[in-house]
């Protein structure tokens, strides 16, 4: 019986033994590509030998100083490279160890935005059913993911409310157009901020593109466009967690480049440190800093590993090489191999439901009906199934059971690193096929 307390109590997983590129080896030998970087963090495969240099060149030199009495050039730095540009009005960056933290921290930050600008009474959050913002007990209620929130219910703070996530492949009415589907999240949306009382919200929290709770459902056009004008309107933040579809995965350093509007907060994590580091963390506007600034003079929070010199000179390492390597183009020529890839081996599989995704982040849904989308029996737990035969065949891909209306669905995330080779997308593409073909 495993000691260490893993997912499940009574087995333990494969022990991992070995990282390198693409590959992860276990100790009995077996050699899994890990296309999906593990929960879509992997951004740069396994050992890249900058990344490690630079890693054991700020172990040489400072491995901790803690942030009450110092800063440190990594995290300088870091932020610099994130924000020194302003990105989308983006200009100051707070560093943690998680994205959970980082969902955290954007709370809060939000919280005391409002409580300086002198509108304390700002104390309501609206977010998204079907969405995962993480585990801590803060993000858990930001979540809308019931069954992840279950057990938690009654100490999970009531400040949040929910609304429709953008999920058209089932929360489009038959023959509703774009706009018309738009118009509707919006009407729902402005609904709910008449219902709270638009003077009490403080933010709008949603993944720009929908990690696992959903598989990888992006937003219709226009979609962000009218979610920033409804906030904008009732004077509320935007807060986008990218902790999983940021930082490059879907082609662009910020998914929300490609909706054409920008956060007022923006969490980070995964794909920021590449998994070298634990790190997260939020990128915030020059007008959220500002009332800080004026108010209080800093921000009311604190971790005793927030800006790691060690993490930050990972995730620095990690950034360095994507844009030395150009690599968000190879995610976006990749990306587009693979989606061609999956659609010519499983789009007319009888019990694949949607092929969808953006960059090198893609998510297949599996149904026990095509035509009505029926879910299979929970109880089945197919997306586990589909990961084991990925397993069995060399590939490490990440299944779920995402929420659909309170059951539970299936679905399966590829996110491969950013430097993949077509060669490797073509491996992956026909695993995965063979996994799902062998699982159902
Ligand atoms: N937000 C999103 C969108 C995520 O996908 C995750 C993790 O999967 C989190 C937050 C939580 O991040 P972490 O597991 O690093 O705490």
């Amino acid at each position: 019986m495993p000691q260490l307390i893993h997912r499940r109590l009574d087995t333990a997983p494969p022990l991992a033994v070995k990282g390198e590129g693409i590959w992860l080896t276990a100790a009995d030998g077996h050699r899994v590509m890990d296309g999906s970087g593990g929960a879509a963090v992997a951004c740069l495969g396994h050992a890249h030998p900058k990344v490690l240099a630079a890693m054991r060149a700020q172990m040489d030199q400072l491995c901790y100083a803690h942030t009450s009495l110092f800063s440190c050039e990594s995290a300088e730095r870091l932020a610099e490279l994130l924000v020194g540009h302003a990105p989308g009005g983006l200009t100051h960056a707070y560093f943690v160890s998680s994205g959970s933290e980082g969902m955290e921290a954007a709370l809060k930050m939000a919280r005391q935005y409002f409580v300086e600008a002198g509108q304390p009474q700002r104390t309501r959050f609206i977010a998204r059913r079907q969405s995962y913002h993480g585990n801590t007990l803060g993000a858990l209620a930001a979540g809308g993911n019931m069954m992840r929130r279950a057990i938690y219910e009654p100490v999970l703070s009531e400040a949040f409310s929910h609304v429709s996530p953008c999920y058209p492949y089932r929360g489009r009415a038959e023959g509703e157009s774009d706009e018309d589907y738009v118009e509707r999240l919006a009407a729902e949306l402005e609904a709910e901020f008449q219902r709270l009382g638009p003077a009490n919200v403080a933010a709008f929290c949603a993944e720009t593109v929908v990690g696992a709770t959903l598989g990888c459902a992006t937003a219709v056009p226009g979609y962000f466009r009218r979610v920033r004008e409804i906030c904008d309107r009732h004077g509320a933040l935007l807060i986008l967690d990218e902790v999983m579809s940021g930082m490059g995965r879907c082609g662009t350093t910020h998914a929300w480049e490609a909706e054409g509007i920008a956060p007022d907060i923006q969490v980070v994590a995964k794909g920021l440190g590449g998994g070298y580091q634990p790190i997260g963390g939020i990128l915030v506007s020059g007008r959220v800093i500002a009332a800080l600034r004026d108010g209080s003079g800093g921000f009311m929070h604190g971790h005793t590993y927030q800006a790691h010199p060690m993490a930050c000179a990972a995730a620095l390492a990690v950034q360095g090489v994507i844009a030395e390597e150009n690599l968000l183009e190879n995610v976006r020529a990749r990306g587009a191999e693979l989606e061609a890839a999956l659609t010519e081996r499983l789009g007319n599989h009888a019990h694949v439901g949607e092929i969808r995704g953006r960059g090198l982040f893609w998510a297949v849904e599996l149904v026990a009906d095509r035509a009505t989308k029926a879910v299979f029996d929970p109880a089945l737990k197919l997306h586990a199934r589909v990961g084991q035969e990925a397993y069995a065949r060399g590939l490490a891909c990440y299944p779920m059971g995402g929420t659909i209306d309170g059951r539970q669905g299936d679905h399966v995330v590829l996110a491969p690193p950013y430097n993949v080779t077509r060669e490797e997308v073509a491996m992956i593409a026909d695993r995965f096929g063979a996994a799902v073909e062998a699982a159902i």
